[in-house]
């Protein structure tokens, strides 16, 4: 049978988490950002946060970051953005100080070897960082960190990387509705050109 997880947690002593998965999105109190799917919930409290968030170590060694283990820290004063997914940060984070690296918790679950990942299944995909291209998946300009087959030259954003088939429908996923919107305009726009020049 399965089984429920609970989970008490420093940032909310009150009551103890459980851990659900639903379809809709929250905000995680932890690192700030959204999330959905998985996530330890106090349903009195309305209160969530990502799975990785609640369990992630205060310090650890990355593949992103060989160097030097990186340590979990309260938002930094200064602009930073994360270095894989580039989005900013506003909560709880990984830094090393050194180097001023700084990577989301959830991030830092991204494995380094996707094998048969849905997106790409005949390759391996690599997380590396690598020279500016262009994302395969939302067309969009890469700079930085991308899951990468040197076979087939692609290359996948960490935030366009979904772990089910479904679109995800956050912010960036929301461009076919502007799309429509785009496409109806010049449409209008034409018929009223033509209505006023003929
Ligand atoms: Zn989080
Ligand atoms: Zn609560
Ligand atoms: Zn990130
Ligand atoms: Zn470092
Ligand atoms: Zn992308
Ligand atoms: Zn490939």
């Amino acid at each position: 049978m399965d089984q429920v997880k609970w989970i008490t947690h420093n940032k909310h002593t009150k009551h103890p988490l459980k851990e659900v998965y639903k379809n809709s999105k929250f905000e995680c109190k932890i690192c700030k950002c959204n999330g959905k799917e998985m996530r330890f919930r106090c349903d009195q409290c309305d209160f969530n946060i990502h799975s990785a968030c609640a369990t992630c170590p205060v310090s650890l060694s990355s593949f992103t970051h060989p160097e030097h283990a990186v340590e979990l820290m309260e938002r930094p004063n200064l602009a930073h953005k994360c270095h894989l997914c580039q989005k900013p940060i506003t909560g709880m984070v990984y830094r090393c100080k050194l180097c001023k690296f700084f990577m989301h918790p959830v991030c830092s679950e991204f494995p380094e070897f996707l094998f048969k990942h849905v997106m790409h299944p005949p390759h391996t995909l690599k997380l590396q960082l690598m020279e500016s291209s262009k994302c395969d998946v939302c067309d969009k300009s890469c700079k930085h960190w991308r899951y990468f087959c040197g076979i087939c030259d692609v290359h996948i954003h960490v935030g366009c990387l979904s772990s089910k088939n479904n679109i995800s429908e956050d912010d960036e996923g929301g461009f076919g509705e502007v799309l429509g919107v785009t496409i109806l305009g010049e449409i209008a726009s034409v018929i009223a050109g033509s209505i006023a020049g003929g």
